[in-house]
């Protein structure tokens, strides 16, 4: 089965655990098992910088919260990881459209939250280093971007937009999960390229501040962008499973259009993944229960934003 997953966050837990050969919700050899995976590999940059707010996330879910490793540094080391992996004969990391049919596991190195650069010109140094995908924020504010857990929901920034434009410029997707609302409003305002929201579900069908509501929803997908179905399972509904993976999928597809919906699992980021949808072999069931639609979430949609944007 093909595959193209938004979210996994390979490098932020290999310190814990191996990802990879280890029996865990993905790793590289079980990813092996399926054919032509492209993964999302998340770096996750994030220190605890104590600020009251951000302490108290990190202790949920676990900042590297030495303040003696900075930023820059475990941003570096988490890239490191990904080319050693390369290396190792494992992946191929995607550094342009020509990777896109290459055979294997193949990584796109995608950034969870920008607060790590100084200014937005730092955008040509990630491109040269192969990150091929920025999330503006994570779960707090940034001098870029307002995130959803924001006080004060003021949007993007100067540097905010000047970033998104940067990053059309250079072929960078440009991704909102975790965003707030009035920072996805004005991206979608400032993209002239399709927009990701690489994990999140639907706000009408659960309402949780890291979901879309239909306004977001809507904007999303006027740029051409794409959401994907995500395994939180706080965001999915009352029971956790991967049935109500497919009511979030249904709701998006059937309201704003099935080439919309994506699939972002945030595997080795969540705690307990979703009954049924256990490890990444089990996107076959996933697959099976969106029916016509499987191929479609599993990797056509943002296939097509790939090649559209990563030249
Ligand atoms: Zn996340």
């Amino acid at each position: 089965m093909k595959l193209i997953d938004l979210h996994e966050d390979l490098a932020h837990s290999s310190s814990k655990m191996d990802v990879r050969k280890g029996k865990i919700q993905s790793s590289i050899e079980l990813l092996k098992t399926l054919e032509e995976p492209l993964v999302f590999s998340v770096l996750y940059p994030h220190v605890n910088t104590w600020d009251e707010r951000a302490t108290r996330l990190s202790e949920r879910y676990g900042f590297a919260t030495a303040s003696s490793v900075p930023m820059f540094e475990l941003l570096v080391q988490q890239i490191k990881f990904y080319y050693f992996l390369e290396r190792s004969g494992l992946v191929k990391i995607v550094r342009g459209a020509r990777d896109l049919d290459s055979p294997g596991v193949k990584l796109l190195l995608a950034m969870e939250g920008v607060d790590v650069l100084t200014d937005p010109y730092d955008a040509y140094i990630l491109r040269d280093l192969n990150v091929r995908s920025i999330g503006l924020t994570w779960n707090y504010d940034t001098k870029f971007a307002a995130s959803c857990m924001s006080s004060k929901d003021y949007g993007l920034t100067g540097y905010g937009e000047e970033l998104v434009r940067l990053c059309n410029n250079l072929g960078i997707l440009v991704d909102l999960a975790h965003a707030s609302k009035q920072s996805l409003l004005d991206a979608a305002q400032v993209s002239k390229a399709p927009l990701i929201v690489s994990h999140a579900n639907s706000r009408r069908v659960r309402d949780h501040v890291r979901n879309l509501d239909d306004e977001e929803l809507e904007a999303l997908a006027k740029t051409g962008g794409i959401v994907g179905i995500t395994g939180i399972n706080s965001t999915l509904g009352d029971n956790g499973t991967i049935q109500e993976m497919v009511e979030h999928a249904n709701y998006i597809g059937n309201s704003y259009g099935w080439k919309h919906v994506a699939l972002g699992t945030d595997f080795l980021g969540v705690e307990h993944p979703p009954k049924g949808f256990e490890d990444i072999s089990k996107v076959h069931e996933l697959g099976e229960l969106l029916g016509e639609h499987g191929d479609e979430v599993l990797w056509k949609n943002a296939e097509r934003v790939l090649r559209l944007v990563v030249t």
